[in-house]
């Protein structure tokens, strides 16, 4: 069977089109009890961008807290805020900030709709109604959470999306003036997230023409933003594309590897996606060969240094916890290496590369 994948409906994109979001909610307030919901990350806390927000009477504005990734825990928290003050509205949620955002907002649209905790839903497809209409702007680029249908939550016991048709967003505003002021180091690591979509895209058993043409696409401007001199604000705008195709490659085929593996080191030590990548990444030669190569040489051209040694305090439960974690990502693993994943990875094989980290 082929996936009938299903895309963000609508998409803006252009400097300063985040001005259009007043028009673009109308066609959503519809009736007195409608309302909206801005969630906005905490780091825009009195700032311009809160003061531009089109917030009616009957909205509501909550600042993320993003200290750490998205939590059921949170997710659950938030949802109820929005319920206990939402009751007998017609609610659509904006979700505004980084990947960490992107997903909150995703997740607690998805809540509104469905009973009991963000927890009982982590896997594929358990989602049973649609969401409420909800809408999507990224302020970093690269994890491609603006176009995905997953919402990445750490639960009780593990890290694992929300993956289903209804988290897709119903619309996107892209606008790279928003990504502009994001700091150097953050903007590098949620960039790579990209650059290893890709390759665990284009390497990955799973690969078709579909995701290539935007796997390809994307890494090819990756490698123009990181190893050209590239003006920065071009750069910028090439970066919203990137992050959006290498986002619409994976969700036609399957990240690998280093996903896998981050997913684990980053549930132990509440490392950033972006940087557990990296960090990942850095040590992956034997599966990725010329591109972690490659990656070095971005890391170096840009003035970048990976974190190393993040995993020698680690005790003997936090590596079982990892490769725990690691082993459940059974379709990252299928795509990387094909069905007959388990006679390369065990769980020996797994702590080796921990420990190299
Ligand atoms: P993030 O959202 O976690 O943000 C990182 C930091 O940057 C935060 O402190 C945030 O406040 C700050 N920040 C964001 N935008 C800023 C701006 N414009 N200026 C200044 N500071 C800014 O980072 P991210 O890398 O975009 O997202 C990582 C998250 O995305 C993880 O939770 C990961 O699991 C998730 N993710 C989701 C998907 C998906 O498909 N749903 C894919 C990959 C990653
Ligand atoms: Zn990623």
């Amino acid at each position: 069977m082929y996936k009938n994948f299903k895309l963000i409906d609508r998409v803006v994109f252009g400097r300063g089109s985040f001005y259009q979001l007043g028009d673009i909610l109308e066609a959503q307030r519809v009736g007195k009890d409608s309302s909206v919901v801005f969630l906005v990350d905490n780091v825009f806390e009195n700032s311009e961008l809160i003061d531009r927000l089109p917030i009616n009477k009957n909205d509501k504005l909550i600042l993320a807290d993003t200290s750490s990734e998205p939590t059921t825990y949170y997710v659950d928290e938030l949802t109820k805020m929005v319920k206990d003050y939402e009751i007998g509205m017609s609610v659509s949620v904006v979700g505004i900030g980084g990947g960490t955002t992107m997903d909150l907002s995703k997740a607690v649209s998805l809540m509104l709709t469905n009973e009991g905790s963000s927890a009982d839903y982590q896997g594929w497809d358990l989602i049973k109604n649609p969401a409420v209409y909800h809408l999507g702007i990224p302020t970093l680029s690269g994890t491609g959470a603006e176009v995905s249908r997953t919402t990445v939550l750490t639960g009780p016991v593990k890290k694992l999306g929300i993956n289903s048709d209804y988290t897709v967003f119903n619309q996107i505003v892209l606008d790279p003036d928003l990504i502009e002021n994001a700091p150097i180091n953050q903007r590098f690591y949620t960039a790579m997230d990209t650059y290893v979509h890709n390759v665990e895209a284009l390497t990955g058993t799973f690969i078709n023409a579909f995701a290539r043409a935007y796997g390809e696409k994307s890494y090819d401007l990756c490698k123009e933003i990181f190893l050209t001199d590239i003006d920065r604000r071009e750069a910028d705008e090439k970066l919203m594309m990137a992050s959006m195709f290498g986002g619409l490659s994976i969700a036609y085929s399957q990240v690998g590897v280093c996903h896998a593996l981050s997913y684990g080191l980053s549930y132990v030590l509440k490392t950033r996606h972006g940087v557990s990548n990296c960090i990942v990444f850095d040590q992956l030669e034997e599966f990725y060969k010329d591109y972690v190569v490659e990656f070095k040489e971005i890391v170096d051209r840009n003035g970048f240094e990976i974190p190393k040694g993040v995993t020698k305090g680690c005790t003997d439960q936090d590596f079982e916890k990892m490769i725990d974690i690691s082993m459940l990502l059974v379709p990252l693993w299928e795509n990387a290496l094909g069905k007959d994943w388990k006679l390369i990875i065990t769980r020996d094989k797994l702590r080796e590369l921990f420990q190299k980290m």
